[in-house]
């Protein structure tokens, strides 16, 4: 059997019913047994999910809600489907579950994995439509759902992939069907080990096609975006943007991890640890070259721009004369550590330790809380984390122009500064 490719599909590529037009177009000539295409869900719908899930928690009515979502997916398929199609049923029962599921007590502490079953709703109601009408428009694929081969621990929200079980189950459960029809599924969805409902962060559908692809040997991902590749720069906020034709995994992982949004940072390094290249395309421009991510990429010494918005400034400061020492940077990386935030710059003086996070409720006042006995604290908000990557330094002035930096950095190979708009 040939290697299985992987194709993955975002909620902007589902988002209506031309987007799932376009993407049957896309498949039409390279549809082929042992491919497995995931999904997303639709639009914006994981947001409207997570809409439902406040006003519930906050004893709010949220039925002209659950109503839109419902009309959302029922208009698409209107325009899809000729009116006696099972797939209306098929939704019917999906929303029957969903409202059913709403029904139940919703607490503080139940919240996470209430949260992981009614999210997930958005990825299954997407891939029955896009399974259904690609058999409609005779490209026949089977619809599994993930939940049967994504094994995960109970971190609900952010489960943990079991590994080793997950390939087990991809390779007895999908592999023998895979030999005779492609595999339609869904992104972002798991399950645990008393087959609850999981889901692997925000976004996670990435990762999702990166797990399968490892567990499955597959012969390359390609994730199919609005964008025509991995560009140095948000196209939305810098102008002259250029593609990359090819990227060495290392610089992907790299651009990820300071905030580039084009791929799930946690992707790469299951594809760089199996050797698989990954594909970034355009689903407006399919034949198109796009981007291809792999070991052997070309170094290159493009000024790459990526930034970071909504971070915190944070500076700690000794308050009883002596200097900053190891212990120090120990105890405040500790809490960091407990309230599971994440260092994105890092800068020492004598008498203090300046770092900036991103800004999640209620994590600040928790760090403040717990270090405000040892330290004198301050922070600013609302501030954004700019990163070039092989930067020139003779343009970074005029990246900076009409800002005031509060904090800046440099290597031979890597820019940074904290700012907000002056
Ligand atoms: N639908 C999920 C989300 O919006 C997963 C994904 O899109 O990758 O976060
Ligand atoms: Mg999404």
């Amino acid at each position: 059997m040939a290697k299985t490719l992987i194709y993955k599909f975002g909620g902007a590529s589902v988002k209506d019913s031309t987007a799932v037009r376009n993407l049957t177009e896309i498949l039409r000539n390279r549809l082929r047994n042992s491919m497995v295409i995931v999904v997303s869900a639709m639009g914006k719908i994981t947001n409207s999910l997570e809409e439902i899930l406040s006003l519930k928690i906050s004893n709010k009515d949220f039925s002209e809600n659950s109503a839109k979502i419902k009309d959302f997916h029922f208009q698409i398929c209107k325009e899809l489907f000729p009116e006696n199609h099972t797939v209306f049923a098929q939704l019917d029962n999906l929303f029957f579950q969903l409202n059913k599921d709403l029904e139940r007590t919703l607490t503080r502490e139940n919240y996470d994995e209430f949260y992981d079953r009614i999210v997930s709703f958005g990825e299954l109601i997407s891939s029955k439509i896009v399974a259904e009408f690609l058999c409609h428009q005779g490209l026949i694929v089977l619809w599994q759902d993930a939940r049967e081969v994504i094994h995960t621990n109970s971190d609900f929200r952010f489960a943990k992939i079991d590994w080793a079980k997950t390939r087990k189950s991809c390779q007895s459960i999908w592999k023998p069907m895979l030999e005779n029809f492609p595999i339609l599924t869904q992104g972002f969805i798991g399950s645990d080990d008393k087959k609850r409902t999981t889901t692997l962060g925000r976004e996670g559908s990435d990762f999702t096609a990166a797990i399968l692809s490892t567990s499955l040997d597959a012969g390359s991902v390609t994730i199919w975006k609005d964008v025509p590749g991995v560009l140095n720069a948000d196209p939305k906020i810098f102008p002259n943007t250029k593609k990359f034709e090819e990227l060495g995994y290392r610089e992907a992982a790299e651009m990820t991890y300071f905030g580039a949004s084009v791929i799930h940072p946690k992707t790469i390094k299951p594809l760089a640890n199996a050797g698989i290249p990954l594909f970034v395309k355009s689903f407006l421009d399919p034949e198109a070259s796009g981007t291809k991510i792999h070991e052997n990429a070309p170094v290159h010494s493009i000024p790459t721009i990526v930034l970071k918005r909504d971070q915190i400034l944070v500076s700690f400061k000794v308050t009883d004369f002596t200097f900053i020492e190891e212990q120090h940077i120990h105890t405040i990386y500790e809490q960091l550590k407990s309230l599971k935030l994440r260092v994105n710059m890092l800068q020492l003086s004598a008498i203090s330790v300046s770092l900036v996070i991103d800004s999640q409720l209620f994590k600040l006042e928790n760090l403040l809380d717990k270090l405000k006995d040892q330290f004198e604290i301050r922070y600013n908000e609302g501030l954004e984390l700019l990163t070039v990557l092989h930067p020139r330094m003779d343009e970074i002035s005029t990246l900076q122009e009409g800002y005031e930096v509060l904090l800046e950095q440099a290597t031979r190979n890597t820019f940074q500064a904290v700012r907000r708009k002056s």
